[in-house]
């Protein structure tokens, strides 16, 4: 219930300009996002790398609705990726569809997408596309596998979501293509039409996907908190003889900041998703929803580092 609540305010505009003006949520943002420009987040892509953490930088943005927004939303991550190469620094950036006009036309997106990925591929970066809604599943992965890979290969990733109930084939396909995959649980609220509404079950989806791509996955990424699926992901890479450097966890920034740590202290390879920008609302609002614990946080309660 509350979880829903969360998720349906997290698409009111209204509600985040009313956020926009409250210190404390201000205060809580800022533990979930590196601030709104690229220059704070530069900032704390370079701490992490300093800790041997590497990161994917996000420009916080959903849906936009004209083909100007777009396009600027393009010439965003462009001018990231030169300021990344400027600096030197180990991160490579994640973007929604949505955000590059998806939702105006096919062919826009596509467009502002290769103007990304080209750079992308310039500067011998990856670009990951986020993976948003059930609504958008199917024609993300077919202009993955039929627009972006055959043209930049391993410069580009898609995001796969263990809540589905058609993961477990797109896992399949994704290793038979040999691409580049982040297995997630799943942010979005789906019908049990399209999504396991059990956690124990989307739990267990995971743990079976995430053997199949550690096995036979392209440099997968390993993205949860859950410290049981973690430990997990050990266990079956000794067990099975795979090597720390064929995969990579991955946590959200401000997220179990001790056990990702802890994973790069015990030799693996660690990448935290760092979101910024002023449209921080809906991003946040799906970070409450998964955990309402953080309530406490904006209410003053400290929680777990
Ligand atoms: P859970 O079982 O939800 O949580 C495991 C443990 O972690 C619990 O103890 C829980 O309390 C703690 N935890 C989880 N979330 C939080 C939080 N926000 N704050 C504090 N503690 C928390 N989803 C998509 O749909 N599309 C994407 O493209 C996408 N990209 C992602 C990229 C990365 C790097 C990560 C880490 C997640 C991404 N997600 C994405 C979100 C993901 O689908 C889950 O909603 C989220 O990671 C929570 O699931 P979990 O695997 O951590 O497990």
């Amino acid at each position: 219930m509350l979880r829903s609540t969360l998720l349906y305010l997290s698409n009111q505009q209204k509600v985040f300009r009313f956020i926009r003006r409250n210190r404390l949520a201000k205060r809580f943002a800022d533990r979930f996002v590196a601030g709104e420009t690229v220059d704070t987040a530069l900032d704390a892509v370079a701490a992490l790398n300093a800790q041997r953490i590497r990161a994917s930088l996000d420009i916080l943005g959903e849906s936009v609705h004209n083909e100007a927004e777009a396009r600027g939303a393009g010439r965003q991550y462009v001018h990231l990726l030169d300021r990344i190469a400027e600096r030197g620094l180990d991160t490579n950036v994640s973007l929604k569809l949505t955000a590059m006009g998806l939702d105006i036309s096919e062919d826009l997106c596509v467009e502002v997408v290769h103007q990304v990925l080209a750079r992308a591929r310039d500067h011998g970066s990856f670009v990951r596309l986020d993976m948003e809604s059930s609504d958008y599943t199917e024609r993300t992965l077919r202009m993955f596998y039929e627009r972006f890979y055959p043209v930049y290969g391993n410069h580009v990733g898609i995001v796969l979501q263990s809540y589905l109930f058609r993961t477990e084939q797109d896992v399949a396909r994704a290793n038979q293509e040999r691409c580049r995959v982040r297995l997630c649980k799943g942010a979005y609220k789906e019908p049990p039409t399209v999504a396991f509404p059990d956690k124990k079950d989307v739990d267990a989806a995971y743990v079976r996907e995430m053997h199949a791509l550690m096995r036979d996955g392209n440099y997968p990424g390993l993205a949860t908190h859950d410290e049981a699926i973690i430990n997990e992901a050990k266990r079956f890479a000794k067990e099975s003889g795979i090597d720390a450097s064929r995969f990579e966890f991955q946590m959200l920034y401000g997220v179990r900041r001790d056990l990702q740590e802890q994973i790069v202290r015990e030799g693996w390879n660690m990448r935290v998703y760092v979101p910024f920008g002023t449209q921080w609302y809906p991003y946040l609002m799906r970070r409450l929803a998964e955990r309402p614990a953080n309530l406490a946080f904006m209410t003053g309660n400290i929680i777990r580092e």
